[in-house]
């Protein structure tokens, strides 16, 4: 029988705080992992979900600056060393600039690229160094996009670094594979979170969207639980290099 229990796993998710990864977090811990929440803020919302649920123990907390790659580095050590050997990486914090291509800004491309990409290879890196020298196996998932298919407009930085994240995967995927880490990632079509608060605000953008979701409404961040707790979970232990969409039918259009 295929086996989607966490029980026994330490799960740390970043941007664990609001919006999707909020929503994971919950599943995870749902699905009886062990948490490690990170933001920038204070997670004290998720904390009382959880909370909430009988059986998962209280998860801790780690506050840091995921643009700082000296940070990002030592986030899988900080956590071990408080809370013991983590089994599961999500990585989901990332931010979106939007402007015209012809007005983007070196500070647009950078903050982006840091948060998106960068410190997603180097906190994957840092998880299968201590993964690895422990000989235990682990599951990465990454956040991708819609914009890991297809181009998006005025939002330059961050379709490159979802492009990359689904490339980033299919590599790390490659190397990782025998060594018992699969690395895979999901791409959630258009959720309800303040990353796409100007999305909805725009009434013009938000009936195009919504007309064009099969499913007819926006995402909720519980609907991309199950995919995440699937991937975490040794019913995934023969997949490897995927992006899966969570989009309501986006890319069936
Ligand atoms: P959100 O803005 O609600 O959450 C973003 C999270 O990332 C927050 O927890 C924030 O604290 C964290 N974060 C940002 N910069 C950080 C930093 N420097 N250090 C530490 N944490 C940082 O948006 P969301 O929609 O929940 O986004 C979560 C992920 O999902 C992002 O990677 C986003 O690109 C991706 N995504 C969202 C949608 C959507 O429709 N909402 C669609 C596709 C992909």
């Amino acid at each position: 029988m295929p086996n989607f229990d966490l029980s026994g796993k330490r799960a740390l998710v970043t941007g664990a705080n609001t919006g999707l990864g909020q929503g994971i977090a919950v599943a995870l811990a749902e699905a009886g992992a062990e948490l490690v929440l990170v933001g920038r803020s204070s997670s004290t919302e998720t904390l009382e979900l959880i909370a909430q649920l009988s059986g998962p123990a209280t998860p801790s907390e780690i506050k840091a600056d995921l643009s700082d790659l000296e940070v990002v580095q030592g986030l899988i050590g900080e956590a071990e060393q408080a809370s013991g050997p983590i089994d599961i990486l999500i990585n989901n914090a990332g931010i979106i600039t939007r402007a015209d291509a012809v007005d983007f800004t070196e500070a647009d491309w950078d903050s982006v690229m840091d948060v998106n990409i960068k410190s997603v290879f180097f906190l994957s890196q840092a998880f299968a160094r201590s993964a690895l020298a422990a000989n235990r196996t682990g599951k990465i998932v990454n956040i991708a996009s819609m914009l890991s298919y297809q181009g998006g407009i005025r939002v330059a930085s961050y379709t490159a670094s979802k492009s990359g994240v689904m490339g980033l995967t299919r590599l790390l995927a490659n190397e990782w594979a025998r060594k018992g880490i699969n690395v895979n990632a999901i791409a959630p079509g258009y959720f309800a979170t303040n990353n796409t608060a100007a999305l909805q605000a725009d009434s013009e953008r938000n009936t195009q969207i919504l007309e064009r979701i099969p499913a007819g409404h926006w995402g909720k961040p519980e609907e991309l639980g199950g995919a995440a707790v699937f991937l975490s979970s040794s019913a995934a232990d023969y997949v490897h290099g995927i992006t899966l969409p969570v989009d309501g039918g986006w890319l069936a259009r």
